[in-house]
């Protein structure tokens, strides 16, 4: 005999009922011997939860909720039958419907709804939805049987979850059986009856009970749950999309899963499944072909991954019992849990300090007041003699379950757990992790609920995808072909480095756009047109708290002078910075400091490795022969793109002007020139040098030999500037003459010395390095301790948004090292 059972969404409509039938029929002729349980039809059960709550609280909304049920299932029958049999089945779902709305008035007059009364309503789900199945079996020629498991499963009379009589039920089932031989018997999931008769149910989700509990008193070959998704995954698959199927798990894993939230098999499931070691497949309806889970003994692992699954509890509360009349008092514990067993309280969790000064553990949210008031009640002569003080309880809290028999003996698994919790700034509010080892529970926020989970899941499952998320504010030049870099780069990177760097926020001065599963980057001109909506800095910092996600990069490609302002609270969110912005970096010291502080305190980066040099690796080479020891005694440096080109092609007889003007034309200037020739631009570049160098300086201590006259930087627009510049040929001329006339060149040339730093105008001989720069190549000299004789240098172009965008992204790449 094989135990099947089909979830709600395998039976919504009759479109799902006719393609499970198929699966069936096939199964029959290989003359397969089966029983199958079926759920009410998706949504169902919840839908006469919704109507009866609505009587008993005597809104008359409950008919039109009920009203919705009934069709439902007509259409359904509509879908399925043909006539004759179409009008009879009509008729009698109509007719059960009847009994379920007077049912209904009557809660509706007497205004409540007794858990006996709600375990009698919702039956109404199961008990339809498996007759019209059996009618639409019988008509397309399966050999079957409706059963109403009322009579085959015995329980107690708690309501709403009872307890199964197993020694009765499994003689009344294998009765049954006995006699049913010969047709395929059609079963009710969820539901039961006392030994009196009367309805209950096994809990929310209990049909997964129902068809193993027929497996184990049927010993049945197999047990298959069919559902809507492919099997157990290792995390919820709503959640974390990076999920994917577990093939193999142990009974004990299973149990744990199920307890710790994977709700694809309800967990009281496994123990009647165990106990007759019977085997366990879950298996997707949409996707019948796949193999699924295998829950059984001898399980073989093919990885051999710590950890096999991560789940979670929303909603729990974490109630603490404490006070020094806990120290040193045997059955304290005892009496604290008996009480809450006595009130039908689960406690999900527990942790006690070996001081035994306090206990802590965790119930569902909806059960806190009860909770603490039986507590109360129990320890009452302790509180009022101050012995133990009354209880706390926190709110709105998760658990989150890392589960795993490969974590056994393994050291390090919780080590880098937590360390990728701190990392991402989620504080864990309690820990429990029992000694069986196969199982560590950590309770935090709900709110971090969606980030931990996914966080945990990539920490562990290393070989599939490690997830970064950028958030990318700047969309001009450099901001949309870093875009188009990721784009072209995202495939390889996700094969080759398992990489899966994912865009979920863009914005720039007009829109922003935050989506958590992701923009393309090829098309997110047209994402932020159609989706868009306004822009500002607090908007952009509220949609990042929101998601809340793990792994996280703010990526700042603006010329903004304003935006530093929100880099503390984006640190302070546990998201990374990687800005070609140079504002922040060369603004106050002290506020670079903070930075840099605030980066540490929350195990983030601060990275600004484009503010110099673009692309090419200035900062890094200069912090690691900082970070080494080594001292940095000068650095000489040209740093600008525009003003290389500017003097590399400046010759006597040149006029100054047509130079200008011909930079500008190739864009390789600001549209107002004198942005760059004001030395502006270089003047933040040393400032950052010098930090990184180790000299805390600021940016008004830079000495700056102006390269224009006065009157030039003063004219009111480019027009006038360009006019008062022809006045100052005469002015350059001399200069470029003279130069050359000792074979020199020009060079506007930054640099640091004894913690000083300048920028001048200067002649450069043929035995400096920058005298054979071309274009608008950077160069920057490093004399230190280890480079005396001959100074490390660094040169290459330093401008242009290919090569700052492709910066920007190699800081983000390296991010994912660090992260992971
Ligand atoms: P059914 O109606 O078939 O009983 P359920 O809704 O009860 O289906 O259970 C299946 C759902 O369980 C999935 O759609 C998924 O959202 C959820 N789920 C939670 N955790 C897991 C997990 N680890 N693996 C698979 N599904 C999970
Ligand atoms: N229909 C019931 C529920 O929704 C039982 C089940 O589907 O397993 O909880
Ligand atoms: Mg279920």
């Amino acid at each position: 005999m094989i135990v099947l059972k089909f979830g709600g969404s395998s039976v919504a409509n009759a479109e799902r009922i006719k393609h499970l039938a198929r699966l069936i029929k096939e199964r029959v002729l290989l003359d397969e011997e089966l029983c199958i349980v079926f759920s009410a039809m998706g949504g169902v059960t919840d839908a006469l939860i919704l109507s009866a709550s609505e009587a008993a609280s005597g809104n008359e909304g409950y008919l039109s909720k009920a009203e919705e049920i009934r069709k439902k299932h007509l259409e359904t029958v509509e879908g399925l039958l043909d006539s004759p049999a179409k009008e009879k089945v009509l008729a009698a779902v109509n007719q059960d419907f009847d009994v379920l709305f007077n049912l209904l008035k009557g809660v509706f007059l007497v205004q409540e709804a007794s858990p006996r009364t709600m375990d009698y309503i919702l039956s109404f789900g199961e008990r339809n939805s498996v007759y019209i199945i059996s009618a639409y079996f019988q008509s397309i020629g399966i050999p079957s049987a409706y059963v109403d498991a009322r009579n085959l499963i015995k329980t107690n009379k708690d309501f709403g979850k009872a307890q199964v009589n197993f020694k009765l039920t499994n003689d009344l089932i294998r009765t049954h059986f006995k006699q049913h031989e010969e047709s395929v018997q059609l079963v009710t999931g969820f539901i039961a009856s006392d030994v009196g008769g009367l309805t209950t149910t096994l809990g929310r989700g209990g049909s997964d009970y129902t068809a193993a509990i027929l497996a184990g008193a049927l010993d049945a070959t197999s047990l298959e749950i069919w559902t809507d998704v492919n099997g157990v995954l290792t995390s919820n698959p709503r959640v974390v999309k990076n999920a994917y199927t577990i093939a193999q798990l142990s009974y004990d894993e299973a149990m744990e899963l199920s307890h710790f939230g994977a709700k694809v098999i309800y967990p009281p499931t496994i123990q009647p499944a165990l106990s007759r070691s019977v085997p366990i497949y879950i298996r997707n309806t949409f996707n019948p072909g796949f193999k699924g889970t295998y829950i059984g003994k001898d399980i073989q692992r093919a990885d051999r991954k710590t950890i096999t699954g991560v789940t979670s509890i929303s909603d729990i509360s974490l109630l603490t019992l404490e006070g020094t009349g806990l120290i040193g008092k045997p059955g304290t514990a005892a009496r604290l849990f008996n009480c809450l067993g006595v009130h039908k309280i689960n406690v999900i969790m527990i942790t006690q300090a070996s001081s035994e000064h306090s206990i802590c553990f965790a119930v569902m949210s909806k059960e806190t007041k009860t909770a603490t008031r039986v507590i109360e009640a129990e320890f009452a002569k302790e509180i009022e003699n101050e012995q133990i003080k009354p209880v706390k309880a926190e709110t709105d809290l998760s658990l989150i379950a890392v589960i795993g028999e490969n974590m056994k003996k393994v050291p390090g698994v919780a080590g880098s757990l937590f360390k990728a919790l701190g990392q991402n700034g989620i504080n864990v509010v309690a820990i429990a992790q029992g000694s069986s080892e196969l199982n560590i529970s950590f309770a935090i926020r709900r709110s971090e609920e969606y980030k931990a989970l996914n966080l945990v899941h990539d920490v562990f499952f290393l070989s599939e995808n490690k997830r970064i998320n950028v958030y990318l504010v700047g969309l001009g030049l450099i901001g949309s072909t870093l875009l188009r870099q990721i784009a072209e780069q995202y495939k390889t990177l996700l094969h080759d480095k398992h990489l899966d760097l994912k865009i979920v926020g863009i914005a720039n001065s007009r829109k922003m756009l935050f989506d958590k599963s992701g923009i393309d980057p090829a098309n997110w001109q047209k994402a932020l047109d159609q989706h868009g909506v306004a822009s500002s800095f607090e908007g952009i910092l509220e949609a990042m708290k929101k998601l809340n996600l793990p792994n996280s990069v703010f990526v700042d490609c603006t010329a903004n002078l304003e935006i530093r302002h929100i880099y503390p609270n984006i640190l302070n969110q546990s998201i990374s910075i990687s800005t070609a912005n140079k504002v922040a970096a060369s603004s106050e010291y002290s506020f670079f400091v903070e930075l840099k502080r605030l980066a540490l305190r929350n195990n983030v980066k601060f990275l600004f490795e484009t503010n110099v040099g673009a692309g090419l690796p200035v900062l890094s080479t200069l912090s690691g022969l900082v970070e080494s020891g080594d001292h940095i005694q000068e650095i000489q440096a040209v740093i600008s793109g525009s003003l290389s080109f500017i003097f590399n092609n400046y010759k006597a007889g040149r006029p100054f002007k047509e130079l200008i003007l011909k930079a500008r034309e190739l864009g390789y200037t600001e549209p107002d020139p004198r942005d760059d020739l004001s030395g502006q631009d270089i003047k933040r570049k040393i400032v950052i040098l010098s930090r990184v160098a180790g000299y805390p300086l600021e940016a008004n201590e830079v000495h700056v030999e102006p390269l224009l006259p006065q009157s030039c930087m003063e004219a009111k627009d480019i027009e006038a500037f360009f006019k008062e510049l022809e006045k100052h040929e005469v002015y350059f001329g001399n200069l470029i003459e003279n130069a050359e006339r000792k074979g020199a060149k020009l060079r506007y040339l930054a640099s640091l010395k004894n913690g000083k730093a300048s920028i001048n105008l200067v002649e450069v001989r043929a035995d400096s390095p920058f005298f054979n720069l071309a274009r608008t190549d950077n160069m920057i000299v490093f004399h230190t301790s280890r480079y005396q004789e001959r100074p490390l240098i660094v040169q290459g172009p330093g401008a242009g948004s290919d090569v700052t965008a492709a910066g920007v992204f190699a800081e983000i790449i390296q991010l994912g090292s660090v992260i992971f």
